[in-house]
This record gives structure tokens, C-alpha cells and sequence, in this order.
């Protein structure tokens, strides 16, 4: 199947709420302009340098969602690019994008990224340290960025039992932050989990954006998962 099938297959399966990231890390501009002209204009990237060199030969209406391991030493190379960070993993990182945006002119909406996998390799904040970052006074400082919900991980296994576990406990650290941080704030809004291996359960959990790569654009030959 071609991605421009590929694409409208899985868009025609998903419900209003849910937005699809197409993750073109390691994919050609050719191959993702197949996904533009079928309609896709969300795409995820997780390298800065690779997302700075697809953003400047690409259609400037691509919304681009950075979903890696961001570096602060990167973020000024990101700010002015992308319409989303969605791995927000330390107060120090959006202390840097929160400095680079007001430079820049910008709010840039944010993701926390919440480590709900077993695996260590993963990147994220526990439910503690989300909660201490929004707390914080120098969170309440901040005026350029705007935090847009959390984004996880599950762990890369076949037991659709745990990844489902993990998924639940995202979307309750959700539901917790919510409550507590942005009860009037109908910005605060995002669930970003589910992948190729998982998105069925994700959004069965309540996901509202999910990220596919290899179901869109087939294998990846990539081992940066
Ligand atoms: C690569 C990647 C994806 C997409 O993974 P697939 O299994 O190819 O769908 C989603 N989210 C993040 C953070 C990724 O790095």
C-alpha cells in the first residue's frame, strides 16, 4: 500500500478527537510530501538537525512536532520550526524553550513527557517531579511557553496488558495534573500516546494524539526507538 493510502486508511479510522503525528524521523522529503498531498500536515521529528534540514525544504504549512530527546543546546535551533515540543522532560528544558520563544516572539505549546515505561532507556519525568516543575516559581514565571498535556511511551513489549496499565497511568497523571494545575484551561488538553505497535489500546485508553511511523511509511531502518 502506498503512504497516501496508508494515510487516508488510518485517518478514516480515526474518531474527531484524535490527531494523527506522522513520524517521518529517517524518512526522505520525497516520501513525506507522498503523506502532504494526501492531506497529512502534522509530522514528528526527534533530531534537531535532521528537522531543521526536512523544515527547510518542505512546505511551510507543516505543523512539525518535535517528539525526541530535546538538548537545550538545540533548542534555539527548533523554537523558530516547530508548532509543538512534545518531550518535555526537565524544568531545565522549558526554562531554555521558554527563553528562546520570548527571543523568538513566540509561545510555543509544550508536552510533558511522563516515563510510564518499565524500560530505564526512556526519557521523562515521574508523576513527583511534573507535579514539583508546575509548582515551581519559576514554571509560574514563564510566558512563552503553554503546556498542552503529557506524552508517553509504553514499553516495547508484547504483553498488551502492561501497555495498556501504562497508558491508564498516563491518562491518570493526566487527570490528576488537570485538576490540579488547569482545571479552567481548555488548552490544557493532549494525551499524546500510542504508536504503531500500540495505538488500538492507546486510544481505547483515551488518547487524543497519536504517533505512527512504521505503520504509515512501512519499515524504518532505524534501532533509535
Ligand atoms: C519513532 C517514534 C514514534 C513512532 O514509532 P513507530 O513505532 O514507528 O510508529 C512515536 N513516538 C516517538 C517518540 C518516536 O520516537
Amino acid at each position: 500500500m502506498s503512504v497516501a493510502d496508508k494515510i487516508r486508511e488510518v485517518k478514516g479510522q480515526l474518531p474527531a478527537h484524535v490527531e494523527l503525528v506522522a513520524v517521518s524521523k529517517t524518512k526522505p522529503p520525497e516520501v513525506i510530501m507522498e503523506a502532504y498531498h494526501a492531506g497529512q500536515r502534522v509530522f514528528g521529528e526527534n533530531k534537531a538537525q535532521e528537522l531543521a534540514a526536512k523544515a527547510a525544504c518542505l512546505p511551510a504549512d507543516i505543523r512539525w512536532h518535535f517528539i525526541g530527546h530535546l538538548q537545550t543546546n538545540k533548542v534555539r535551533m527548533v523554537v523558530p520550526l516547530v508548532a509543538v515540543i512534545q518531550s518535555v522532560d526537565s524544568l531545565k528544558l522549558l526554562k531554555t524553550i521558554d527563553r528562546e520563544a520570548r527571543e523568538a516572539g513566540r509561545v510555543i505549546p509544550c508536552l510533558l513527557e511522563f516515563r510510564i515505561a518499565a524500560e530505564e532507556t526512556k526519557y521523562g519525568l515521574t508523576p513527583e517531579e511534573g507535579e514539583s516543575l508546575l509548582h515551581s516559581e519559576e514554571f509560574r514565571q514563564m510566558r512563552h511557553v503553554q503546556i498542552a498535556g503529557v506524552m508517553g511511551m509504553a514499553t516495547f513489549t508484547g504483553d498488551m496488558e502492561q501497555v495498556r496499565g501504562e497508558f491508564r497511568a498516563l491518562r491518570n497523571i493526566f487527570t490528576h495534573l488537570k485538576t490540579r494545575f488547569f482545571p479552567s484551561d481548555p488548552r490544557f488538553r493532549e494525551i499524546s500516546m500510542g504508536m504503531s505497535a500500540d495505538y488500538p489500546i492507546a486510544m481505547e485508553e483515551g488518547s487524543t494524539m497519536i504517533r505512527l511511523g512504521t505503520t504509515l511509511f512501512s519499515e524504518r531502518i532505524d534501532t533509535n526507538r
